[in-house]
């Protein structure tokens, strides 16, 4: 599994993810953005921190 905390990019932000694959877990952080950080299309460089968070988890 992979695992997102959100906060590891938005300080105050206590959301986390899991999935299976990144592209699955990139999926659910593209939609949280949007949906709680009126995010309407996330730009690159917040795109390759959330990758550079990305942990795998049992
Ligand atoms: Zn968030």
């Amino acid at each position: 599994m992979k695992q997102f905390r959100c906060a590891d990019v938005v300080p105050d932000c206590t959301a986390r993810f899991e999935a299976e694959s990144e592209a699955g877990l990139l999926a659910q952080v593209v939609r949280h953005a949007r949906d709680d950080h009126g995010m309407e299309h996330v730009p690159h460089d917040v795109l390759d921190a959330v990758r550079a968070h990305i942990e795998d988890v049992e």
